[in-house]
């Protein structure tokens, strides 16, 4: 398999962000990543500017609706009008355009510090027919860690790496519980990227500017093949994987994923059987679950339907699967000296025995 490191939910000069899409594939570029997704709100004005730019493929999705309920839009060809109150009507309106959809930040907090305190977070439960959930998102998750001056200026400009304390646990309990039911729900990472500019007196400020998160909250996309030169088919290629889940979510700041290894394997009638992240299989005994860390000091842990089952101090796990389930890998990066942090999410493995009923809820 090849790993390519992508930045997805960035806002441009289309919306509320400060970029031109060649600023941003410049600072795609020197950050490494591969591939950005741009979501401006409620527009496709970007979709004529999608291309290889600068050796990155950029492509263009929408965010979709205003006062809470975010859902990214993946591969729409037309614009598909909002409805903050009847938020699955959405999620049915981007999957009949054929897109792939994903709940934006669906338990941001806010801060009483920024835009009023306001929070946009996802208000309807349940509902059906995304296709994943943005699991981790940096702007989001340290806003929602600056409730205070103090807190802000320590997060800001202290320990910014440390304000990335893992996914909501919120979130994350909510994917386990779709997923444990059988349900292929994708996690992705996102970073919404606005690079505000500000000016503190004479002195113009970027917050958080694009080339700095671009190396934060990543999602990489796995590939049988190396990703084309070829634009259609390069987004094709992306936009396969993050609808199969063939993906997972890190947080580059403290080590890049790239490298991180996640499968199932096993035998079946004397056939090898390999099942990479995001796929599915019956399940049978014998399947071995593997992972892989890219850095050394690492904790990995192995779950089952959100329930620790596996944790190894080291570089590698693997471990039988004894039973059906939805099973994923977290892993911990291990710094010289504090507690480990939160680094890897990979998307589950299903290895299934039937469905069964779905009752998902906050
Ligand atoms: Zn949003
Ligand atoms: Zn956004």
């Amino acid at each position: 398999m090849y790993s390519y490191p992508g930045n997805i939910h960035i806002h441009s000069l289309h919306s509320d962000g400060s970029g031109t899409f060649e600023q941003i594939a410049a600072a795609a570029a020197s950050a490494g990543v591969s591939f950005v997704i741009i979501t401006d709100h409620e527009t496709l004005h970007g979709l004529p500017e999608e291309g290889i730019r600068r050796g990155v493929v950029v492509l263009v999705g929408v965010e979709l609706n205003r006062k809470f309920n975010h859902y990214l839009a993946l591969g729409l060809t037309g614009t598909v009008p909002s409805d903050d109150e009847q938020p699955q009507e959405v999620i049915d309106r981007v999957q009949a355009g054929g897109a792939l959809g994903f709940i934006a930040h669906p338990f941001e907090k806010g801060s009483p510090l920024i835009d009023g305190g306001r929070a946009y977070p996802w208000t309807r439960w349940p509902v059906n027919g995304f296709t994943g959930l943005e699991i981790w998102n940096y702007t989001s998750h340290w806003r929602g860690r600056a409730s205070t001056v103090p807190e802000a200026i320590y997060w800001f400009l202290l320990n910014r790496k440390a304000a990335m304390d893992g996914p909501p646990p919120e979130a994350l309990k909510l994917w386990d519980c779709y997923t444990g039911h059988g349900r292929r729900v994708v996690a992705i990472g996102g970073t919404d990227a606005h690079a505000a500019r500000r000016r503190i007196g004479f002195i113009p400020v970027a917050i958080f500017p694009y080339r700095f998160l671009f190396r934060t909250i990543n999602t990489y996309i796995c590939l049988e093949e190396p990703l084309s030169g070829d634009f259609n088919l390069a987004k094709k290629q992306i936009y396969g994987a993050l609808a199969e889940g063939s993906c997972f979510v890190s947080f580059d700041q403290l080590h890049s994923g790239q490298g991180f290894s996640f499968q199932a394997a096993g035998s079946m009638n004397q056939k090898r059987l390999s099942v990479p992240m995001g796929g599915a299989a019956d399940y049978r005994e014998g399947i071995e679950l593997a992972a892989k860390s890219p850095f050394n000091r690492a904790v990995i842990r192995l779950l089952k339907n959100g329930r620790l089952i596996r944790r190894v101090d080291g570089p590698v796990l693997s471990c039988k699967a004894a039973s059906p389930g939805a099973y994923r890998v977290e892993v911990y990066y291990r710094p010289l000296l504090g507690p480990p942090r939160p680094w890897i999410y990979s998307n589950p493995i299903y290895l299934r025995r039937g469905l069964s009923p779905l009752t998902c809820t906050t």
